[in-house]
């Protein structure tokens, strides 16, 4: 019998560990093959838990659940901070495991940045005020708005930035009281166990718990009556299961289900000044991110300048194995993504479509790298456009006017994120409200801060995260009226 994927947690404070002894403690010689997707080479082994696994893991959860809750504020900030610096002791070993089981390179908005976003999310978190406080006090009423910690809650992340999703959806709800259970993604498991072990070097036992496993633990943990809460980042098909699956137990929900977000350039931009922001708001992660901007629309005016700009960029970027410190452009993660993309370039071009750059992979190269691909003139109806294609391959569309580029914007059923380009900041402000998207950034995409609330709409999901809106989305709110 396998030992399943459970991560113990330690109570005493760990050695500084090397890339060899963080893998150690998370591969298990009778486990199922990782493999580096730049490579194909063997990471490690890891044990996939049982949806028995994971009632056990719940079972430990629930039961140290208010003990964690019970110990003062503080003591939960202090050792939130005192994870952060765990974090970064061990951050070029995670960075190097994330770098080969994820594909993402060591350098540029990567693995290392990944790391450290992990530490900079959990002092963000324990810097945050907590939310509530009097809502009315007249004289003859009282009223007080409190939070209080939902209980136990799941959490269950995608492949393309797992340990920084899992930060964002663990680091709030350990500072509200709550214990956690994390299913990580089948491809990535390694990164988040070894997350979650560093994380226990400080944490008390039971408190954060991981359980690797394919779908059906994560569906386990979706419709568990021990569980109160779920914290889901992927597609949008899992997060509607996720519904249907939650509905029995009224489970609280934050879903993070991704996008197609669109980027509109107006005319009066300078090509040359935005052309990095556009390249790295598409490629960042080689477009393996939720909110990066995946269709590009562009004034006629400034439509040839803004292409050749942009393929002069993906031209230079260096993309290759995410060990070598040169790259900063690595592989898809899967094989299924990478046949997402090829697909949708293919269609692309058979459709009339201009490939500027890219579109061309190596099929007996090793990896499953697809070179940066820039596609222009178009159509908005066809696939590359209206499906999220999540690598590195964007279509960018030519549009007349600017209540035309707002409709193709709007006219597909997501909206996580969103961005406007221009030398005219109020113009892009009026632009930015008409955008049906939880974030529009103006002159760059993507970027997201711990104190600045993210979330989508429409099929891009609901609940927000970061900040003190999220906390209030790991609590239950309490009146005390009197
Ligand atoms: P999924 O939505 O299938 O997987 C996300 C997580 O959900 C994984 O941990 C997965 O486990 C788990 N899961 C799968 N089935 C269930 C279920 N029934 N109940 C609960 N949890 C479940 O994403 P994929 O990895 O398959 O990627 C598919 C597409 O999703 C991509 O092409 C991309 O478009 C999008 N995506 C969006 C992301 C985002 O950031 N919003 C991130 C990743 C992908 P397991 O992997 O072990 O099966």
């Amino acid at each position: 019998m396998t030992t399943p994927a459970v991560t113990e947690p330690v109570t005493t404070t760990p050695e500084t560990p090397t890339y060899e002894s963080l893998l150690a403690g998370v591969t298990a010689a009778d486990g199922r093959e990782v493999l580096d997707p730049a490579t194909g080479e063997v990471v490690g082994r890891v044990v996939l838990g049982s949806p028995e696994d994971l009632d056990r893991a719940v079972a430990r959860a629930r039961a140290a659940q208010p003990g964690w809750a019970a110990r003062a504020d503080s003591e939960r900030i202090d050792l939130l901070l005192r994870a952060a610096d765990a974090v970064e002791a061990a951050a070029e070993p995670l960075a190097e495991l994330l770098s080969r089981e994820q594909g993402k390179p060591l350098n540029g908005p990567n693995a290392r940045f990944e790391v450290g976003a992990c530490a900079a999310w959990l002092r963000a978190t324990a810097a945050t005020e907590l939310p509530g406080g009097t809502v009315l006090d007249d004289g003859g009423t009282h009223a007080e708005l409190r939070y209080r910690p939902v209980g136990v809650v799941g959490a269950i992340g995608p492949w393309n930035w797992p340990m920084m999703i899992t930060i964002w959806q663990v680091a709030p709800a350990l500072r509200m009281g709550n214990t956690v259970v994390v299913k990580p993604s089948e491809h990535t498991p390694l990164s988040v166990l070894a997350l979650v072990q560093v994380l226990n070097g400080v944490l008390p036992a039971d408190v954060l718990t991981a359980v690797a496993g394919e779908g059906d633990v994560g569906a386990r943990l979706s419709g568990h009556p021990g569980v109160d809460k779920l914290m889901f980042t992927g597609s949008t098909a899992t997060g509607q299961a996720i519904i249907r699956s939650s509905a029995d137990t009224v489970k609280r929900l934050t879903l993070e289900l991704g996008g197609n977000d669109a980027g509109v350039v107006l005319p009066d931009v300078d090509p040359r000044a935005i052309a990095e922001g556009l390249f790295w708001g598409a490629f960042i992660n080689t477009g393996q991110t939720c909110a990066a901007l995946k269709r590009l629309y562009v004034h006629s005016d400034v439509y040839d300048e803004v292409c050749a700009a942009l393929a002069d960029v993906a031209r230079a970027v260096p993309m290759g194995r995410g060990l070598d410190e040169q790259n900063l452009l690595g592989p898809l993660q899967n094989r299924a993504q990478y046949e997402i993309v090829a697909r949708l370039v293919d269609a692309a071009r058979d459709s009339g479509a201009k490939v500027l750059v890219g579109g061309d992979p190596d099929p007996d190269a090793p990896g499953y790298f697809y070179p940066a691909t820039l596609v222009a003139d178009v159509d908005d109806d066809n696939p590359l456009v209206a499906e999220e294609q999540f690598g590195p391959a964007l279509p960018i569309v030519r549009y007349e006017d600017v209540d035309q580029a707002v409709a193709m914007a709007n006219r597909l059923d997501v909206g996580l994120g969103a961005s406007v380009w221009s030398s005219d900041r109020e113009a892009a402000r009026a632009v930015a409200a008409r955008l049906e998207a939880g974030t529009v950034w103006i002159n760059s995409h993507g970027g997201v801060h711990p104190m600045i609330p993210f979330g989508g709409v429409k099929k891009s999901g609901y609940g927000l995260e970061f900040g003190v809106e999220g906390l209030k989305a790991v609590a239950v709110p309490q009146v005390v009226n009197g």
